[in-house]
């Protein structure tokens, strides 16, 4: 029977996911899905009117198909797109939701939970597990009565259709615009090769000119390379000003989300939105988080205004206007460092990145990353890596690597459990994690990477090996549980394995003469990127404390009004000159009016606050010293969400996070 063939291809070691990509096994994924939701939902049923003697962890713990193949099909979606599998996701996936809102909100269920939970003999994982599975129905309002949580959902579903809006006008807006640049000697600065772009742009659109917009890989060259600083000029306003006129524009439509927020956490019993966002988060309280945050404020004020000092001596400038200094630090940094970045890429050969991080995973945790004979069965494209994944010489997990750019693959990095871990008293399933970036290949000679792109590959990987090494029997309790402020710390932490001269020596050669990279490039390069450092952090302060201060205060009824209160905090960030009415940069602020970092936007520094304290315990006794290693394995790594944040931290460290450690990394006193 196709189904059964179907399900036991969902279980083998590594998942054939070339067999899913098959004409006829696609043609039958709606009904496979449709039967896998019908046996679930079946499932769930029974367990609703479970009798309290049938009640048992077991229960609770099922190998779930229906996840396993969804994200399969997800993966093949998200690497190589097409109308067929496109299709079978968006048909099925409302009816896939639409069960996971009626067991996220079915009350019987929930205390079928709290029954196993007080009267199970459960072990500490096990209790874990179903606390946990408890406090997200908490977090929804399962404690309300009917009329609350309908009121609710409502607001869900409005709040999702807002920020689609928002995004619309965010992204329409700025296809809008377009710029000419008719006289070449404007540009004379910028790299040949944007240039070159820049007049193949314009061709396609029927213009012997320079074509630029609002893009990440456009504006930012204008600024660096224009020569007239009233474009500059325009560029910033025009960027800053987005979704904020005419048929685009978003000012109701954040005033009416903050409301919703608001109302939907005062339903919960919170006082604001930001107190509801923390209560599943290890940051503790909003004003505590703002007052740690203001404090670092101070102290990076200090370092942009010297930074300022500097620039403005330099140049022998009066002052200087947000739009200019790109340009102007670009021009600082090249003569006074005479560093850039791409000097870099000889250095990193990207077979040489992979097997350097082999060899720096073992000598940190004894684990062996083992790649795989080629098997046909994972080849739904061309350069896929297979990969045993072994601690101590006992196998783990199975992880695959797929680097680079195709057509119908999407164009960030990420980490995904395909399949989750699972085991219980009759079988034992590893998990199957993916690391998938869009790396442009080189057909004919070695591919070089950047060394952001060495970053994004040891950052992925990292959250693979938290995956990957849960020690747990129970992949409920792996990182997809964790509070999301901390999930990001072993990854950030690893990032600094790139820029340590020990690490990059296992590594890191020159591509053509095969000498080790130099030490003087790497302190360079810090010496290089620390300059301006101020300024960046206190445009990220300038966000975090905006994100808060949004969710944290009582709303006003006008937009009119909610600007003037804006206007006055953005008042305590204008170290730089700026054309206040164009600066608006909240109505296209995606993060949180169409992200999902609403009241989390702090999780960017919050991550750094904590990676900056473990990197010093490693910087202390060596980057590859194992005692250090061992103890963030066993207290943090293998630990997954088995207990609170705060929790996992403390017995790594043995003392509180302390923002000094921050500080210091940045250098500032
Ligand atoms: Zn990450």
């Amino acid at each position: 029977m196709k189904k059964e063939e179907l399900k036991k291809k969902l279980k083998e070691n590594i998942p054939d996911l070339q067999f899913f990509y098959k004409e006829e096994n696609l043609s039958f994924a709606p009904q496979f899905l449709e039967e896998l939701l019908q046996e679930e939902k079946e499932d769930f049923f029974k367990k609703e009117e479970m009798k309290e003697e049938e009640i048992n962890f077991e229960a609770f713990h099922e190998f779930s198909y229906l996840d396993v193949y969804f994200s399969f099909l997800d993966h093949l979606d998200s690497v190589k797109s097409n109308d067929r599998v496109r299709k079978v996701i968006e048909d099925f996936e409302p009816k896939y939701i639409e069960f996971s809102n009626e067991v996220a909100y079915s009350k019987k269920y929930y205390l079928k939970l709290l029954f196993c939970l007080e009267r199970c003999n459960l072990d500490g994982d096990q209790k874990r597990v179903i606390e946990q599975a408890l406090k997200y129905y908490h977090n929804r309002g399962i404690h309300l009565d009917t009329e609350k949580q309908e009121k609710i959902k409502k607001i869900n579903q409005e709040l999702s259709k807002m920020s689609q809006d928002f995004e619309h006008n965010v992204l329409d807006d700025e296809l809008e615009f377009e710029y000419f640049f008719t006289d070449e000697a404007l540009l004379w600065e910028m790299p040949e090769d944007d240039i070159k772009i820049a007049h193949l742009r314009a061709k396609e659109k029927g213009k012997e000119w320079y074509f630029f917009d609002l893009s990440y890989s456009s504006y930012p060259l204008v600024l660096a390379y224009c020569v007239d600083s009233e474009i500059r000029r325009y560029f910033y306003n025009s960027k800053n000003n987005k979704a904020s006129k005419w048929k685009y524009d978003n000012s109701e439509i954040i005033l009416k989300t903050l409301q919703l927020r608001r109302e939907k956490a005062l339903l919960l019993g919170y006082n604001n939105y930001a107190e509801y966002s923390l209560s599943l988060k290890m940051a503790e309280s909003p004003e505590k988080l703002k007052n740690m945050i203001e404090e670092i404020q101070k102290k990076v004020e200090i370092k942009a205004q010297e930074e300022i000092k500097i620039l403005k001596e330099f140049f022998s400038l009066q002052e200087i206007n947000t739009w200019d200094t790109w340009y102007y630090l670009k021009k600082y940094k090249k003569e006074k460092y005479g560093f850039e970045a791409k000097v870099l890429k000889k250095y990193f050969e990207f077979e040489s990145v992979l097997s350097g991080l082999w060899k720096i995973v073992k000598k940190l945790y004894d684990i062996d990353v083992i790649p795989i004979i080629w098997e046909e069965k994972v080849n739904y494209g061309e350069d896929i890596r297979l990969y045993e994944v072994k601690k101590e010489g006992k196998l783990i997990a199975y992880f695959m690597g797929d680097y680079f750019y195709r057509e119908g693959k999407r164009g960030w990095a990420w980490e995904n459990d395909l399949r989750n871990k699972f085991i219980s008293w009759k079988e034992t399933i590893f998990p199957f994690v993916t690391n998938t970036c869009s790396f442009q290949k080189n057909k004919e000679w070695n591919t070089l990477l950047s060394l952001g792109d060495v970053e994004t590959i040891f950052h992925e990987f990292w959250h693979a090996l938290h995956e990957m090494s849960l020690k747990s029997p129970y992949g409920d309790l792996s990182i997809w549980s964790l509070e999301w402020d901390f999930v990001e710390l072993p990854s950030q932490l690893m990032e600094n394995w790139c820029r340590e001269f020990d690490a990059l020596k296992e590594f890191a050669y020159d591509i053509n003469t095969w000498e080790q990279i130099p030490k003087n490039i790497i302190d360079l390069m810090e010496e290089s990127e620390n300059f301006w450092q101020g300024i960046m952090l206190l445009r990220q302060i300038e966000f975090t404390l905006l994100d808060l201060f949004f969710h944290m205060m009582d709303l006003p009824q006008t937009y009119t009004k909610l600007e003037e209160n804006i206007n006055d905090f953005l008042k305590n960030y204008s170290l730089l000159k700026k054309d206040k009415e164009f600066y608006k940069p909240y109505l296209s602020f995606r993060h949180i009016f169409a992200g999902a970092y609403s009241a989390w936007y702090y999780s960017y520094m919050w991550a750094e606050i904590i990676e900056a304290q473990v990197f010093a315990q490693f910087k202390k006794h060596g980057i590859f010293d194992t005692s250090v290693s061992s103890k963030f394995y066993n207290s943090i790594l293998s630990e997954g969400s088995r207990k609170d944040a705060d929790i996992l931290l403390y017995n790594f460290l043995w003392e509180n996070i302390d923002i000094g450690f921050y500080l210091k990394k940045y250098k500032i006193n």
